[in-house]
């Protein structure tokens, strides 16, 4: 699949669910209202589009949310989907977590097909990881990396750089992930949905926010690409893979590959804006095959870029959507 500019389109990002048991508090306000079941994708309609946009060319999905793990039936998605790994028919299958309920499906993951994941964690204080989760254990998801380590899958940590909050959690963090062998990526807070405080304040650049790395190391540019739109260099000698994701301060959307379906059956070719098609509903009424041309529909909407500076600026159109109905 080409997008009208030109950019191949083959990874695909599910949000399964918008619901989550964690409240962090860049991605949702305190008291959220989640969408009624009945407006979910079933556990069949999100595998059997996912099939069909495997089918167009899709060879890349990452579940994620909300909390996908929170989702009854997630066992039954990740089965069926990891089949079309085994089957080399999609080239990887990866979940974005929160980690909290990692012991639990570690295994699970594992024998159908996930090799690596990526697990959200702001900081490793436990008072801190409370206060921007509203109420998390940082021991949990600590003990949920190492269950899916144990089993085999690669972990890669999401640290969301929050200005005058977490930048002194950097240098633990990064030789937390050096000694247990994960990737650690930086990510900037992006204006997506109201949370109810001013997203300026919070938003710092990821250079600044690795400054402090440079006493310490040398940070050398790598030509490791994962899939999604991490930029990734070296630490050394602490031996470290270390990831930026620069929305606002270097975009990257050159070279951007992804479509997104939603909870409720959408496909959002970008998450910075509104354009979208509905596919949940053409799905029920006319059946799976209506997904073809939609999908073609959805291409045409790919913009060139995101505007997530106009937007913290106030000056552009307000995302209402926040990141865990688009998914991260
Ligand atoms: N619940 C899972 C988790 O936290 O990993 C998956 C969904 S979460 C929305 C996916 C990623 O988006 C997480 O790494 C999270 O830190 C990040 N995220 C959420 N809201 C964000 C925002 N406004 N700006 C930047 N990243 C955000
Ligand atoms: Fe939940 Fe992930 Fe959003 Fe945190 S970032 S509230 S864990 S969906």
């Amino acid at each position: 699949m080409q997008d009208g500019f030109g950019r191949k389109i083959d990874y695909l990002r599910i949000s399964v669910t918008d619901r989550c048991n964690f409240r962090c508090q860049y991605c949702m306000s305190e008291k959220m209202t989640f969408m009624p079941k009945t407006e979910l994708l079933t556990l069949e309609e999100i595998t059997l589009i996912a099939e069909r946009f495997i089918g167009h060319g899709i060879r890349k999905i990452r579940l994620t949310g909300g909390e996908p793990l929170v989702r009854r039936d997630m066992k039954d998605v990740i089965q069926r989907l990891g089949r079309k790994v085994q089957s080399g028919e999609l080239e990887e299958l990866t979940l974005t977590t929160n980690g909290s309920l990692l012991t639990e499906y570690a295994d699970h993951l594992a024998t159908h097909g996930m090799r690596r994941i990526n697990v959200s964690m702001d900081t490793l204080d436990p008072v801190r990881f409370g206060e921007i989760t509203r109420g998390a254990d940082v021991k949990v998801v600590l003990e949920g990396i190492k269950a899916a380590k144990a089993a085999g899958i690669q972990i890669k940590i999401n640290m969301v750089a929050l200005r005058d909050f977490n930048e002194d959690d950097l240098l633990p963090m990064a030789e937390y992930c050096a000694t247990n062998g994960h990737d650690l990526t930086i990510i900037e807070t992006m204006p997506l949905g109201d949370v109810g405080a001013d997203r300026k304040i919070a938003h710092i650049p990821v250079a600044e926010f690795v400054a402090p790395l440079h006493d310490l190391y040398t940070l050398s540019p790598v030509a490791h690409r994962s899939a999604g739109p991490a930029r990734y260099v070296s630490v050394e000698p602490l031996g470290l893979r270390l990831g930026m994701i620069t929305p606002l301060s270097n975009n990257f959307c050159d070279d951007c590959n992804r479509l997104r379906l939603t909870t409720d059956g959408k496909i959002f070719m970008c998450l910075g804006h509104n354009a979208h098609v509905d596919l949940r509903a053409a799905v029920r009424k006319d059946g799976i095959a209506s997904v073809d041309q939609l999908l073609q529909q959805a291409l045409k909407l790919k913009p060139l870029r995101h505007d997530f500076n106009a937007q913290l600026e106030g000056s552009a159109e307000i995302l209402e959507r926040h990141m865990n109905v688009t998914g991260g």
